[in-house]
């Protein structure tokens, strides 16, 4: 027996892995996964160029898949179309993964962003300035899958991820604070490789994808360290998105499509007031505990530069649609954390806290893809003890 159902109170959380698991198949899941596909959260704004300041001479993916279909003209929300400039389509690109609707709009326009003010993240390094570099992404034809990123760039990211940035805390770590780091990011590298297997090439040359359960449980499911740090991880961004459920449900998804804008809204709504959700597991995590000690404005800032660090690390990563899904989830927990900690460090009063609307798409994305990786492994527990009974 390699993997077994995981039971009872997830550590450093408030609730425990059956409520978790029944919570989010029945109303979480559901919810986020329409969420993600309304026109306001399938675009998001990013910079895809590789200036890594680490390792400038590293090599780009060659696999097809590595590459990112940006969006088809016809796609682009009308707001962000203003300035539109069809010189700047090459009207014969051909998508690397061969789709048909495969032209670059590389347009950026500020005046899609309206209503939302560009605020600045400390958790995060990203440069939101507009230029030739920026464009739009369309995430449901880019799914965050197996791409054949491997060897040694890939490890040398996650090394320095971890050796440098958040290193593994010894048993009986007291600082709270340390672990968070640790785990949230680990969170998200069980994510990552959950779905890798849920979406692997099994076959190159039939161009044939499926499941690669074995995958799945070498990588997380037989390490109940990595279970317990993506429920955790899932927890903690599905806490920030809870404290910021009255900014979420007044804030403006405006893309001019009045009937897909009215469900992105009806959607959050539903999600962030979820009665559900509330009776099973009404505080995800407890934020309220950390950065309480003497050295906590000290361990904050630490601990803030660290997670700065991870985020310029994402432009090193050599493969695009990684860089993208990797920048994307980083600034998904980053969000999070800005969400979870903006207390002002002097007055230590908490400050009204604005989101720019690439944040808010990045936490949305961030919790579908961490909720669809709890789900896969909730269900594939049993899919593995199973096929090891059978052999
Ligand atoms: P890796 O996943 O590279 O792990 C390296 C080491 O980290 C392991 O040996 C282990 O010691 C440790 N480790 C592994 N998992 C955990 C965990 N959950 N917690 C703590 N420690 C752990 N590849 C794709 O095919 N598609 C993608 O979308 C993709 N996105 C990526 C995004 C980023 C930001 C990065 C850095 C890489 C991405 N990759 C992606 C590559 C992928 O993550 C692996 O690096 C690659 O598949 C090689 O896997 P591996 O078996 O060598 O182990």
């Amino acid at each position: 027996k390699v993997s077994q159902k995981y039971t009872g109170i997830i550590e450093d959380c408030c609730c425990d892995f059956e409520t978790v698991d029944s919570i989010n198949g029945e109303v979480l899941h559901p919810l986020l996964k329409e969420l993600v596909t309304t026109p306001f959260f399938r675009y998001f704004k990013v910079k895809l160029g590789c200036h890594c300041p680490f390792w400038p001479e590293d090599g780009m993916c060659r696999l097809r898949d590595c590459s990112v279909c940006e969006c088809p003209e016809n796609e682009f929300p009308e707001p962000f179309k203003k300035n539109f400039h069809p010189a700047l389509l090459s009207t014969d690109f051909m998508c690397q993964e061969g789709k048909s609707q495969a032209s670059v709009d590389r347009t950026v326009d500020n005046g899609a962003f309206r209503g939302w003010v560009e605020t600045d993240n400390p958790w995060t390094n990203d440069d939101e300035t507009d230029n030739d570099d920026m464009t739009y992404v369309n995430l449901q034809i880019n799914p965050e899958r197996y791409t054949g990123y491997s060897g040694p760039s890939a490890r040398r990211i996650w090394d320095a991820v971890y050796t440098e940035n958040c290193p593994k805390y010894p048993a009986g770590e007291i600082f709270q604070e340390k672990k968070v780091l640790y785990k949230l990011i680990s969170g998200l590298h069980s994510s990552i490789s959950i779905h890798i297997g849920a979406e692997y090439l099994l076959h190159e040359v039939t161009n044939q994808w499926g499941e690669n359960p074995e995958l799945m449980n070498d990588r997380v499911l037989r390490y109940p360290d990595r279970v317990q740090n993506l429920y955790f991880t899932f927890l903690f961004v599905l806490r920030s998105v809870m404290k910021a459920a009255n900014y979420l449900e007044h804030a403006e998804y405006n893309t001019d499509n009045n009937k897909e804008d009215m469900k992105s809204h009806s959607l959050v709504k539903q999600l962030v007031h979820n009665s559900k959700l509330q009776a099973a597991c009404p505080l995800p995590f407890d934020e309220a505990k950390l950065w309480q000690g003497q050295s906590g404005p000290e361990l904050k800032q630490t601990i803030q530069m660290q997670f700065k660090n991870i985020s310029s690390l994402m432009d090193c990563v050599g493969c695009e649609k990684c860089r993208l899904w990797g920048k994307l989830q980083i600034l998904g927990l980053g969000t999070a954390l800005k969400i979870l900690f903006s207390v002002d460090d002097k007055s230590n009063r908490s400050e009204p806290f604005q989101l720019h609307r690439n944040e808010v798409i990045a936490l949305l994305n961030l919790l579908n893809r961490l909720s669809e990786s709890v789900k896969l492994v909730h269900e594939k527990a049993d899919m593995i003890e199973n096929i090891v009974h059978t052999v």
